[in-house]
């Protein structure tokens, strides 16, 4: 018969385990005493979860601390490279592999200007391609010496419509692929996969260690090849029923508008995105422009054409935005991808372009800031998921 009392008394016992690793984790070292005080809980409780995590080798013993009479208090210290966890990007041009510690500092990195997943057009395309990473993600732990079995799991960021239980990249149009089961790569790597939404995943980031740490409710907008949004309201993210909450990017902003690869005409990212302002240039200039830098270099050297399509570039992001302010009400919006690494040029037009004539919300209702963590939130964010269940009391999803 399931005993109700050990099954309460299971759940106490984890939560306060996960307490002291969070405390550790944010103060780097303290002694049992100091942790018995600030989270509320006995010296013996503090003593038997110590006891646990030096098991575990999260935590070590670091010397003594001072004593006001009697023995000096033991000192414990939080050990960040006892765990790791490995974040993956997988975008439009590029694929990015991290392998992070527990205090989310990247330990090694590998980048690969491909995109191979949007090639893998048959099974064993598939197939050669989780292989591909697979290699990858062995070669990675080899060079740092790093076991199998201090590794939390894989966290991996896509573009599009996610199923994280059964592990299925359900549809990225701008990868044009559907259906990619990611529960092949769990089986060749033998670790946990983690999958998400890359604007969910960085939003998460920006929670957990970027700007919004202090933050409640949030939305983090993704340009890139496309635009996803992630929303964080009261501290959780906001993933709807169906897990599809935040496809701004295809929230109709022109009526019969341009053709989006979804299927509809007129959809946000064919205006707002990083594609759409390099497809403008392109359209309007004898030069071909391949990346959005070369666009900037152009744009800050004053070129006319880049500063009438800047221009037209921001109104349209600003439309788009003035919408979720309307529809959500957050206290602050956060711009990702890899245009948030040209804040100085961005944010300052765009709020006068998003709170000019405007009777609902002013510069003092709604702050809009540049992503800290830059082009790193969406990866930062799924190579925090392995260790969830290791920090937090929970997944925090609405
Ligand atoms: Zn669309």
């Amino acid at each position: 018969m399931l005993n109700l009392k050990s099954v309460d008394q299971e759940i106490i016992k984890d939560a306060n385990k996960k307490m002291i690793i969070n405390l550790l984790r944010s103060q780097g070292e303290l002694t049992k005493q100091q942790i018995a005080k600030n989270i509320g809980v006995s010296i013996p409780t503090v003593i038997s979860n110590i006891n646990e995590l030096l098991q575990e080798g999260i935590v070590e013993e670091a010397g003594v601390g001072d004593s006001s009479g009697g023995r000096k208090p033991v000192i414990v210290r939080f050990k960040p490279n006892s765990r790791y966890s490995f974040g993956i990007e997988l975008g439009l041009y590029c694929i990015k592999i991290i392998l992070t510690n527990l205090d989310s500092e990247i330990i090694e990195e590998v980048v690969l200007d491909v995109d191979l997943l949007s090639e893998a057009k048959t099974e064993k395309d598939i197939n050669e391609f989780f292989d591909k990473i697979s290699v990858i993600v062995n070669n990675m732990m080899q060079s740092k010496a790093i076991l199998k079995a201090s590794v939390l799991g894989i966290g991996i960021a896509l573009p599009g419509t996610v199923n994280e239980e059964k592990m299925i990249l359900e549809w990225a149009p701008n990868l044009a692929i559907k259906n990619i089961d990611f529960g092949i790569l769990s089986k060749k790597t033998d670790m946990k996969i983690y999958l998400e939404n890359e604007a969910n995943a960085a939003a998460l980031a920006e929670l957990r260690l970027g700007v919004a740490k202090d933050m409640k409710n949030l939305v983090y907008i993704s340009i890139t090849e496309g635009m996803g949004t992630g929303i964080v309201v009261q501290d959780y993210l906001y993933k709807g029923k169906n897990k599809r909450a935040g496809e701004f990017g295809h929230m109709t902003i022109v009526k019969d508008g341009r053709l989006c690869k979804c299927g509809k005409r007129g959809c946000w990212e064919q205006y707002a995105s990083e594609l759409a302002l390099l497809n403008e240039y392109n359209t309007n200039s004898v030069d071909k422009l391949t990346n959005i830098s070369e666009f900037f270099k152009k744009l800050q050297a004053g070129n006319e054409i880049c500063k009438s399509i800047w221009d037209e570039y921001l109104e349209y992001l600003a439309i788009g935005i003035q919408n979720i302010i309307l529809i959500l009400d957050p206290h602050y919006i956060i711009i990702g991808g890899r245009i948030s690494n040209y804040e100085n040029l961005i944010i300052e037009a765009l709020k006068e372009k998003v709170f000019t004539k405007n009777s609902f919300f002013g510069p003092e209702n709604i702050k809009i800031f540049a992503s800290k963590l830059k082009s790193y939130s969406a990866i930062m964010g799924v190579s925090l998921l392995p260790m969830q269940k290791l920090f937090f009391l929970n997944d925090k999803i609405l």
